[in-house]
């Protein structure tokens, strides 16, 4: 591809801000072909690495505004670190698959090579999607937040496995989890406020979903979840016993959605979780801390750069 055949987008993006956390091995190991790869497409890169948490927000919100367009290549973290010092400033994040999940770069389709992946982002177009934010504080989830099935894959994922199957490894943790929820009888009771309305029940998981599919659409969270309608998708699973656990998994690959005991499905604006006893709660892949917790969302509030559909 020459070029003239770049699209508009791409040649907007002459000077890019490049932020890499050199802890995650992928990220480090990887750095020379982004760099390569913008070298080819012709932007000048500057690069910039993270030293500690909270370094890569640090970094976006005090140098970003001079760029085209911010690019992270690290983990989930470093890419909601940029997004959240990012939010409502307009400038562009393009997210690398640098970490071990890569959640939020596979969410929005980027290619999981990194050559490849410079070239889809800067040929990409923009989309302006809603934030989860967690209330009081500044933290926030682009893909989903939640306890239970999500919080124990997460602990109970190896590194290296994430690293060799991605998400699929993720799934095959999650399904394990939910079943041994059940099978351990490790239920909680779940308090679920959602824009005032309150929800009790028994369950294994709760999730706050703001992006509705991950793996390519091959699993999806709930029915109808928009990451840019206003509102985050509360997924509440509560099998009562090991058939309905198997329901779930199977309705979930099946996008079945149709409302059942063992799985509702609520949407609003503020949602708050309790659960007794407390259980430790996960955002996008990061342990975050122990029950309750309250989220609300961020319309529109960050702004990517994604591969063109
Ligand atoms: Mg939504």
């Amino acid at each position: 591809v020459g070029i003239l055949a770049r699209p508009l987008l791409a040649l907007l993006i002459r000077r890019a801000l490049l932020i890499t956390n050199p802890a995650s091995r992928r990220a480090a190991r990887l750095r020379g072909t982004a760099e390569q790869a913008f070298a080819k497409l012709g932007v000048e890169l500057t690069v910039a690495e993270t030293r500690y948490a909270g370094h890569a927000g640090e970094i976006a919100a005090a140098r970003g505004g001079e760029y085209d367009a911010v690019f992270t290549l690290g983990g989930d973290g470093t890419a909601m670190e940029a997004a959240t010092a990012l939010s409502g400033s307009g400038v562009p994040i393009g997210v690398l698959p640098g970490g071990t999940g890569n959640l939020l770069a596979r969410a929005v389709g980027t290619p999981l090579r990194i050559g490849r992946a410079v070239g889809a982002l800067l040929d990409g177009e923009i989309r302006r999607i809603d934030l989860g934010r967690f209330r009081p504080g500044d933290t926030r989830f682009a893909i989903a937040a939640g306890v239970g099935i999500d919080a124990s894959m997460v602990e109970r994922t190896p590194v290296r496995l994430k690293r060799r199957f991605g998400v699929m490894a993720y799934v095959a943790t999650a399904s394990r989890a939910a079943l041994s929820a059940v099978i351990r009888r490790d239920f909680f009771t779940l308090r679920l406020t959602v824009d005032g309305k309150v929800e009790e029940r028994r369950a294994v998981a709760v999730m706050i979903a703001n992006f509705g599919a991950v793996l390519n659409d091959r699993i999806t969270f709930g029915p109808g979840i928009q990451v840019d309608d206003g509102v985050l998708d509360a997924c509440v699973y509560s099998p009562a016993n090991l058939r309905e656990a198997l329901g779930i998994m199977w309705r979930l690959l099946r996008k079945d959605f149709r409302s059942h005991r063992s799985s509702i499905y609520l949407s609003g604006r503020h949602i708050r979780v309790e659960t007794d006893p407390p259980r430790t709660y996960q955002a996008d892949g990061e342990l975050l801390g122990t029950t309750p917790f309250e989220v609300e969302v961020e319309p529109l509030a960050a702004t990517l750069l994604v591969p063109r559909r």
